[in-house]
């Protein structure tokens, strides 16, 4: 009989905690017109607790801002589409100088306790790993404050080699491309046959 009782509290003590939101939603949506926003506000929470966005993978970092909408009319790089590169330029720059911090406080701990570790193969592996991913993240800081200074000179969104519009989409994709994608694939195929 206990065990019997226990089962169903347990059983109930699930579906209680599973439905009430659903039907709490639902409910909201139905009465209410502000429901909606709430139920983004709620989705939103969940959304970024699962992605965790990782700066130095920019892909990841993408996730976190709104593509650009082109008008039919507007000119290619004027000051609203500067302005939008700014901000996802500004922004990646941030969270990576933050992540930088961070790296660099890793590496200063492990500076300080790497003596008669007896697991200091793996220390020595995860320090490694910490100075890479400072490089990495050093590269990629100053390859997005040379994207902003390019901004500020007008040279921004054009290739490099063949002065072709990189185009929205592209730069969106890899905001600190200095190349049209014609032109960064020879490359890439050159370097392949240079040092393959
Ligand atoms: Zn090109």
């Amino acid at each position: 009989m206990a065990t019997a009782k226990k089962k169903i509290t347990s059983k109930n003590t699930k579906s209680i905690k599973a439905s009430p939101k659903k039907t709490a939603a639902k409910k909201k949506v139905a009465v209410k017109k502000k429901a909606p926003s709430k139920k983004n506000v709620a989705k939103k929470k969940s959304a970024t607790k699962k992605t965790i966005i990782n700066p130095s993978d920019y892909d990841s970092f993408a996730k976190s801002f709104v593509p650009y909408k082109i008008s039919k009319t507007e000119k290619y790089m004027n000051k609203s589409q500067q302005k939008h590169f700014i901000n996802i330029l500004n922004s990646w720059k941030n969270a990576l100088d933050n992540e930088q911090e961070k790296t660099e406080k890793l590496i200063q701990q492990d500076q300080s306790n790497f003596p008669d570790s007896l697991d200091r193969a793996s220390k020595e592996e995860e320090f490694m790993l910490e100075l890479r991913k400072r490089e990495r993240e050093r590269k990629l800081i100053s390859k997005i404050e040379l994207s902003l200074k390019d901004i500020e000179d007008d040279l921004y969104g054009y290739c490099e080699t063949c002065g072709v519009e990189i185009g929205i989409k592209r730069l969106e994709a890899r905001p600190t491309a200095t190349q049209c994608i014609d032109c960064k694939t020879v490359d890439e195929i050159k370097e392949k046959q240079q040092f393959g």
